[in-house]
């Protein structure tokens, strides 16, 4: 019996799945870990980064451990590059109905599964998707993409607002440092969710490896959809290439330069002081929402300068899922009492 969650397509005869989360049971799939979580914390929805959903929103960070990735640069290496049965004593198993009822005592406005890979958890995001709904509380993902058409039609079903990486341009890339064969499955569910959801792309670049491909991506996302925003990371690797040297921030500003006259949106992150991380009007070029980064420790808004999600200088609409949310300004949240 194959496995259809991710493209891997695993065989569960052969005991489990690559990521270590489904095995076969009486001829079906089994999550063998539901409703287990690696971490339940509020975060701004900046930090993601999602910037243009939801803005000012406080967001309930959640996340399970194995993935389908085994990208050498990992961030997260020490969750999801594991496998799950290792990693029973520093995980939570809590009821979706109870995971939800949190993210609402915690004063969080949506709930974003972030950390590893979400089609690993599937069934775990379906059930807690019926309590969020019930509550009003959208969700939202970040996922690589590598997925079956059956997985994203489930997970298009569950987010309504999704991050996806984008982490370079060529067969060649993906097969060396995140070990898949194919770029093709990804490109085809970036068209798939930016059909039903609210898409954001990520592309964590590394010097002299996958920096010359920045400029096929921009033109790639461009023939989707202009207003989709682009996330450039400067990746700091870490897992198995923490030698490798830190990409420099003067060729990554030009590179993104040329790609500005294709996407209005674009973002260049991990550094203090990017000037990067601010939304410009399509139209005009006026600032529409300020935000400050602090570098690898996340984001927040300023000021929120586009009300209505429009330009007050030339009227042009800035593409938002959502408006303005007030979410982070309040003093709500007693991290104690939820506990
Ligand atoms: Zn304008």
């Amino acid at each position: 019996m194959k496995c259809h969650f991710c493209e891997r397509r695993c065989d569960l005869a052969d005991g489990r799945s690559f990521c270590g989360n489904f095995a076969e049971e009486n001829g079906k799939i089994k999550e063998r870990w539901p409703d287990q979580w690696c971490t339940y914390s509020p975060s701004r929805i900046e930090s993601v980064p999602f910037y243009h959903a939801y803005p000012g929103s406080r967001s309930m960070i959640i996340g399970t451990a194995g993935c389908n990735f085994r990208c050498r640069y990992c961030s997260y290496g020490f969750i999801a590059c594991k496998d799950p049965a290792q990693l029973q004593d520093v995980m939570y198993t809590i009821a979706p109905e109870k995971l939800v009822a949190m993210a609402k005592k915690m004063g969080c406005h949506n709930i974003v599964f972030n950390v590893n890979e979400p089609a690993v958890s599937l069934p775990s995001l379906q059930r807690v998707k019926k309590y969020a709904e019930k509550q009003d509380i959208p969700m939202g993902c970040l996922t690589n993409g590598y997925i079956t058409p059956e997985a994203t039609q489930m997970m298009a079903e569950i987010f309504s607002f999704v991050h996806i990486g984008l982490k370079g341009f060529s067969d060649a890339f993906y097969k060396e440092f995140v070990g898949i064969p194919h770029i093709a499955p990804i490109l085809r569910n970036i068209e798939t969710f930016s059909r039903t959801c609210h898409v954001e792309i990520a592309s964590p670049v590394i010097e002299d490896v996958n920096d010359h491909e920045l400029f096929d991506i921009a033109r790639f996302i461009h023939d989707i959809r202009q207003d989709i925003p682009w996330h450039v990371f400067r990746l700091l690797p870490e897992h198995n290439m923490k030698q490798s040297v830190y990409p420099n921030i003067d060729r990554m500003n030009q590179a993104l330069e040329t790609s500005r006259s294709l996407l209005p949106y674009i973002y260049f992150h991990n550094f203090v002081g990017s000037r990067w991380v601010n939304t410009l009007c399509p139209g005009c070029g006026e600032v529409v929402i300020k935000r400050f980064s602090l570098g690898c420790s996340g984001d927040r808004l300023d000021a929120f300068l586009a009300p209505d999600n429009t330009c007050t200088c030339c009227g042009t609409a800035i593409s938002m899922l959502g408006t303005r949310v007030g979410w982070n300004d309040k003093q709500t949240t007693v991290w104690e009492s939820v506990i």
